[in-house]
């Protein structure tokens, strides 16, 4: 498996309505989508690191440097055996994530195409259609946070994570629960608490939450141990989880009961698979997060999440969710709150060249 050129393109599309969450916001979606040709078939990948660097301190700007100026060029120069060399070498480059994502899953796609199946069975997925989940960010009145989730009941989403911070939590999630009642919740922190914090989440355990996800700060497993001791719901981990030694340590301090799986935050579907056979091994759950990814990172989201044991709603959301426009056709769609996997060979779904041209901030082609 060689690589003969590589088009990187930074895209800029716009949202509906800013995304918030406890610690910024974003009125645009950036991404990097990587078109990696070899043997007249071109693989596509997406590196979708948050703006403003507020999820992690990987920024759009310095995942392009990487691709451009290392990644890119330095595959080109390389020859694999197989898809798992390629993703390893991959692995061992310097770099970030979210940079070496791009390239990683485009290798994916490229030898699904080359074995003419669809990526969601290359990655060994079961279901034909996966449950969609709901995702809502912080909004400055409950009222308009109930708006927020009223307006995509129609679509049938198969559970609702709201973002919480500080202040803004128990009276959400109540407010929450007294307009829709039963529905399957759950409430999303990113990392914004502290273990000074525990009566917020004592108290949020009268609600019957699926999960707090990321109560507390990446780094504070220890205290995250102590809070899943002193609640009833299980806690998720989404930012703690960055590397396979990540899940072990918190696995072992039983720092959590839940992973979120984020192709981006991990680095491409190999090591994702990894998280994943060790949360099953060790009979934790799991489901997959997304940033979210324009359509190429959301399409990739949705076929990891046809894996057996995906034991919850993906945060893979149809693509009108939050875009104004997306990147592939067709767009992703939620119907009855699920999305139908896709039957073509690889990723399923066109990149739309006109889209790329229309959103590009940047193009890069190394060859
Ligand atoms: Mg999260």
């Amino acid at each position: 498996m060689r690589i003969e050129h590589i088009t990187l393109t930074h895209v800029r599309v716009p949202l509906h309505e800013p995304f918030r969450i406890s610690n910024g916001e974003v009125a645009e979606k950036d991404g990097i989508v990587v078109a990696a040709v070899s043997d007249g078939l071109t693989g596509y990948g997406e590196s979708s690191p948050m703006a403003g660097s507020f999820y992690s301190s990987d920024t759009p700007e310095n995942c392009w440097r990487q691709l451009n100026e290392h990644l890119a060029p330095a595959i080109l120069q390389q020859s694999f055996s197989s898809l798992d060399e390629a993703c390893e070498w991959i692995n061992l480059q310097p770099g970030s994530n979210f940079a070496k994502v791009g390239l990683e899953t485009a290798m994916w796609d490229l030898e699904a195409q080359r074995r003419g199946i669809p990526l969601h069975k290359l990655l060994g997925g079961s279901r034909d259609a996966v449950a969609s989940g709901l995702a809502v960010g912080l909004y400055d009145t409950v009222p308009q946070l109930l708006h927020a989730i009223q307006r995509y009941v129609p679509d049938g989403y198969r559970r609702v994570k709201i973002k919480i911070a500080p202040g803004h939590d128990v009276d959400l999630v109540s407010a929450v629960r007294a307009e829709f009642g039963g529905i399957a919740l759950m409430t999303d922190a990113n990392a914004s608490y502290g273990i000074g914090h525990l009566d917020v989440f004592r108290k949020l355990d009268e609600f019957g939450l699926l999960m707090y996800e990321q109560p507390l700060a990446g780094p504070a497993l220890e205290d995250c141990a102590k809070l899943q001791r002193a609640v009833r719901t299980p806690v998720c981990l989404d930012e703690s989880l960055e590397t396979i030694a990540d899940v072990e340590r918190a696995a072992a301090l039983g720092a959590f009961r839940i992973a979120n799986i984020k192709i981006q935050r991990v680095g491409g579907f190999r090591n994702a698979l990894r998280v994943y056979e060790l949360c099953r091994k060790l009979g934790l759950s799991i489901w997959v997060g997304t940033m979210p990814e324009l359509g190429v990172g959301c399409a990739q989201g949705a076929a990891l999440a046809s894996l057996e044991g995906c034991d919850y709603p993906t945060d893979v959301e149809a693509s009108a969710r939050w875009f104004r426009d997306d990147i592939i056709e067709p767009w992703i769609e939620v119907r009855d709150g699920m999305i139908a996997m896709p039957s073509a060979a690889g990723l399923g779904y066109q990149v739309d060249e006109a889209k790329l041209a229309r959103y590009q901030v940047a193009e890069a082609v190394i060859s």
